[in-house]
């Protein structure tokens, strides 16, 4: 905090996964006097770069640009890039603090790391998009290669900004390196079932919690919020598993439709239209459209699906969800929740599936895919599917018994926490202070 007052986000991220280490610390004192505390924090290296493009008045531009290289412990640095106005180091550090973890509990030998801009991609033409993205790279793909630093998408950036970037490293770099960048085409390395792995790996998590306590997914009600990569895909899996989806967003309002949501027309208004979901009314009349975000969490659910943004639950659309009847809580977003909203969730024994272990299976996707570009050859789409099912079980389970064997049973923030700290701290450990 000395060295960072104002990174707020990274100082919530970070208490939050040391507050959940303290039963580590007492059983195993090691990892505390090992110095793997005070390295972890600090990442091994931060690139922050200057990106000027032209827009389409022939006016010059200029955003920032960032890569945090996070810990290469346990393999080269794995994170998405996210273009959004609100991206700053503090968000970029964050996200790559619990990247760390996440990708450590996935089982992959995949490090730790982000990036991004502040460049808001909201009304860009394609050729201002292609621009900026092209000049992000002229710069990223000097500290990036398959065996250093692997990046991949994020909020804002998708197949297409994925697309450009893949073309521009590959006409500076001079040689075609598949396993640059990960959520590729699939015409050019990409793997089946990426786009859909984050969404279906966090409603798979989910089914995990419900299956221990004897529940599942048909019949409930389930409220998820966004209408991006995650968002979409973890509707289309809930309702494949027999539950009615009544509510999505986005930044600006969110649509609320008792009948459950018709995905086909959210896939066409978002993925191919680029439009706004307050549109969504218009083919489905009796649905209803609200103005702003926060309001989608008044309505009453089973099951809670977070895929947006930061700290979009907060305490009081916590106690709201609660006092509402919700049984389960599956957060596709990272940190969704404010650390009060997530004691609310604990105090009141809600099934939680924290970020770090329910959406990892992007990333673990992402680390198949690196996989399949090495060994050049592709994965079907069922191959693929069912090896992001047994990721997610075996995090679940993973959770479950660091929970347990460290005296906090049913809590997987602190299971999670715990299960990914260990392999990513005795790694530490064993390769010296380096
Ligand atoms: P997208 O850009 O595809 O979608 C983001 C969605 O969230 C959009 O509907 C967007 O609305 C909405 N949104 C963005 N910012 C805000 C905001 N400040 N307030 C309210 N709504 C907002 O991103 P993804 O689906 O890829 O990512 C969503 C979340 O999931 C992020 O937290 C990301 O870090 C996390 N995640 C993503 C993974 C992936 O594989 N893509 C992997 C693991 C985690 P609008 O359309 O209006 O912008």
């Amino acid at each position: 905090k000395k060295r960072d007052p104002h990174e707020k986000e990274f100082h919530q991220a970070v208490k939050e996964i040391f507050d959940s280490l303290v039963p580590v610390f007492v059983k195993h004192p090691r990892y505390m006097e090992s110095g793997v505390l005070e390295q972890i924090v600090e990442p091994e290296r931060i690139i922050t770069f200057r990106v000027p493009w032209v827009d389409d008045q022939g006016k010059v531009k200029v955003n920032r640009g960032y890569r945090v290289q996070f810990n290469s412990a346990i393999g080269p640095y794995k994170g998405g890039i996210r273009f959004h106005p609100s991206v700053n180091a503090s968000i970029i550090k964050f996200l790559g603090f619990e990247q760390i973890f996440k990708n450590s509990l996935t089982g992959q030998p995949i490090g730790g790391g982000k990036g991004g801009s502040d460049f808001d991609p909201k009304g860009k033409s394609n050729g201002e998009i292609m621009r900026f993205t092209q000049s992000f790279m002229t710069e990223l793909c000097k500290h990036i290669d398959p065996d250093t630093d692997v990046p991949a998408g994020d909020i804002g950036v998708g197949a297409r900004e994925i697309g450009y970037m893949f073309g521009q490293y590959k006409r500076i770099m001079g040689s075609y390196r598949a396993g640059v960048l990960t959520g590729k085409g699939l015409s050019y390395g990409g793997s089946l079932a990426r786009t859909e792995a984050t969404g279906y790996g966090t409603v798979y998590f989910v089914q995990e919690m419900l299956k221990d306590k004897g529940l599942s997914f048909e019949g409930k009600t389930v409220v998820v919020s966004g209408t991006g990569n995650v968002s979409i895909y973890a509707m289309e899996k809930a309702t494949q598993f027999g539950a009615k989806v009544i509510a999505c967003s986005d930044s600006n309002g969110f649509v609320y439709d008792r009948n459950g949501i018709n995905l086909q027309t959210v896939k066409k208004l978002k993925e191919v239209e680029n439009k706004r979901i307050a549109e969504y009314v218009n083919e489905h009349p009796h649905a209803e459209y609200y103005e702003g975000c926060t309001g989608i969490w008044t309505i009453p659910c089973d099951i809670a699906l977070p895929c947006a943004t930061q700290n979009e639950i907060d305490v009081n659309s916590a106690k709201l969800l609660v006092a509402n009847g919700v049984i389960a809580i599956g957060e596709g977003a990272n940190m969704p929740s404010t650390l009060e909203a997530i004691d609310v969730f604990l105090n009141n024994r809600i099934l939680f599936g924290p970020a770090k272990a329910a959406n990892a299976g992007g990333v673990a996707v992402s680390s198949l895919e690196m996989a399949q570009n090495s060994m050049r050859l592709s994965w079907t789409f069922e191959e693929v599917d069912a090896k992001l099912q047994q990721i997610m079980r075996n995090i679940y389970q993973n959770s479950v018994k660091a929970s347990n064997e460290y005296g906090h049973p049913d809590n997987l923030v602190v299971g999670a926490n715990i299960a990914g700290f260990l392999r990513v701290a005795d790694a530490m450990i064993e390769q010296g202070i380096v």
